[in-house]
């Protein structure tokens, strides 16, 4: 089997860890502005960023006690604070484990469980889920809100925490081993089951932040600004932010993805990056808004999370009148592993070349898939490098699953490589959805509605749709005697699953299709759903 690297050096990065290299920066970028909060206008210069995280990592120490290995639970929509506070968490150690804010009960359950946080970090949009989930684990012992103080309260309010506090001169952030020190957790599904908590190390982040800031791949300086809407909780987000910490580049936060509110945003800030998921893409190639504003700042655009539509990069491109990069990765290999170089051509349909530090194989695959595309090799695309994450926390089993002996992290991505090193994604072998850019793990809406009393069985998978790229679709099979109707199926998930993961479509039927040891055959029903759309 052979492998592909990078045409271009890795960067030596096994020496500085991420965490000083921020603070170095903030030192050195000082009074220039890191952060603009769209909502509030809120200005948070790399000094402010610095100061306010080194108060919430001497107020988690000395305040509420926590130490290396603790936990603490973010459930935040993107604000300037969330980076103020996984600052202050990677300060002393602790790590933080993200949230989508609008996680149900339901879904912060099963991976609450599993990392047991201290400390919850809310805003007023996940106050109440987090005071719930403190009554419900006594492992959680206190609740921060973010934002000023109003009354007195059972949980704390971050800003008066943070205003009581005053900084130590003789402050450094602890030494961690960065080889097995987890720094941040986050959520996948991998390539199947349900969702799980992706353990990420300093060396992780380290690694793929000093690689992407490469010239060849993500490179700003100060001179740059973005726009960042995608959600912090999530790799492609965190990356974008992280980026701005070492490259002193501007982020304009917005918390919630509002077509005009972005155009506008992008006119203001003069923006030269643009970092999107494929339904923005296809949101600046359809609307008449975008002839309204001034767009031609924007030198750079990168997109990622979901396969992009070759047509909508080519419309893009011409009507921004730059170069419309893919970036293809995944939660396990810390968001990176390949992107459209800067220089060379944007091959139309390929999601770039492997960045550096990153070494990649074709797996063969054992499922009914031809085995060359071409004169390529077709197989399943894997990955190797140090910013393979640590492990599954507490599962050993789907770490073991995904990562091969070779050290290779198996993706369930389908596709192959050219003679010229771009790679292609041709398919997904793995159960995923993918809503918006975000996972949709059908094995966590089976689970849950084959829980109801009225379902037998019950099997999702993902219908193409041009701006969304797919979405959860549910054949059930009903209980003999229920009446039970598409309405009420959609509203069972819709109380106990958040926004991404509702039904839209819901089908009747007698049996799943199974194989031999009894597992729905998911291809069979998407099959089915190609067909019916084509009858349509
Ligand atoms: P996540 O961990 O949420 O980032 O999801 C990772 C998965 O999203 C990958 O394994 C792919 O299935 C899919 N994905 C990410 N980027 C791309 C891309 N540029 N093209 C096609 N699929 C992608």
């Amino acid at each position: 089997m052979s492998y592909i690297y990078s045409t271009d050096a890795a960067i030596d990065c096994s020496k500085e860890n991420i965490v000083d290299v921020i603070v170095k920066n903030c030192r050195k970028f000082k009074d220039q502005t890191a952060f603009i909060d769209s909502e509030t206008g809120n200005v948070l210069t790399f000094q402010g960023l610095l100061e306010k995280s080194i108060k919430i990592s001497q107020i988690l120490e000395r305040k509420f006690h926590y130490k290396l290995d603790d936990v603490v639970a973010l459930l935040l929509e993107n604000t300037s604070d969330f980076w103020t506070i996984v600052l202050g968490c990677l300060f002393s150690g602790i790590a933080v484990h993200l949230f989508n804010p609008n996680s149900t009960s339901y879904e912060l359950e099963n991976l609450i469980t599993r990392s047991k946080p201290r400390l919850i970090f809310a805003s007023d949009l996940s106050l109440v889920r987090a005071l719930e989930t403190k009554r419900q684990f006594d492992f959680v012992e206190n609740v921060v809100k973010t934002g000023k103080p109003e009354a007195q309260n059972d949980f704390f309010y971050l800003d008066a925490l943070v205003d009581a506090e005053v900084i130590d001169e003789a402050f450094e952030p602890l030494e961690v081993d960065m080889e097995s020190q987890v720094a941040m957790i986050m959520n996948s599904s991998g390539t199947s089951g349900l969702p799980k908590s992706v353990e990420l190390t300093y060396r992780n982040l380290t690694t793929i932040l000093g690689n992407a800031w490469h010239p060849n791949c993500l490179y700003k300086t100060p001179k740059d600004t973005t726009v960042s809407f995608c959600p912090f909780y999530h790799i492609s987000g965190t990356i974008v932010s992280l980026l701005t910490m070492i490259s002193g580049m501007v982020s304009v936060i917005m918390p919630k993805f509002h077509g005009k509110k972005y155009l506008e945003l992008i006119d203001d800030h003069r923006a030269t990056l643009l970092v999107m998921v494929p339904p923005i893409a296809d949101f600046l190639v359809q609307s008449p808004l975008v002839a309204d504003f001034k767009l031609d700042s924007v030198d750079d655009v990168v997109c990622g999370a979901a396969p992009l539509a070759t047509e909508i990069q080519n419309v893009l491109s011409k009507r921004l009148n730059v170069k419309v990069r893919q970036m293809y990765g995944l939660t396990e290999v810390t968001g990176i592993t390949t992107l459209t170089p800067v220089t060379g051509t944007s091959k139309i349909g390929a999601v770039g070349k492997v960045v550096p530090g990153i070494v990649a194989k074709i797996s063969p695959v054992k499922t009914e898939v031809p085995e060359t595309i071409g004169s390529y090799t077709l197989g399943e695309i894997c990955f190797k490098s140090p910013a393979v994450m640590k492990g599954y926390l507490h599962n050993k089993t789907a770490t073991d699953d995904i990562i091969d002996d070779e050290g290779f992290l198996h993706t369930g991505d389908l596709g192959y490589c050219d003679n010229e090193g771009y790679f292609y994604v041709i398919d997904r072998l793995k159960d995923l959805i993918k809503h918006k850019g975000f996972q949709v793990p059908p094995a966590e809406l089976e689970d849950l509605l084959k829980s109801n009393p009225e379902i037998h069985d019950a099997g999702v998978v993902g219908k193409p749709n041009r701006r969304t790229g797919e979405n959860p679709v549910a054949f059930i099979v009903l209980r003999p005697g229920s009446e039970m109707t598409e309405d009420e199926v959609k509203k069972f998930i819709s109380d106990r699953l958040s926004r991404e993961k509702q039904l839209h479509e819901v089908h009747f039927v007698e049996a799943l299709p199974k194989n031999s040891t009894g597992k729905t055959m998911r291809r069979q029903l998407r099959e089915r759903l190609a067909m019916a759309t084509e009858d349509d």
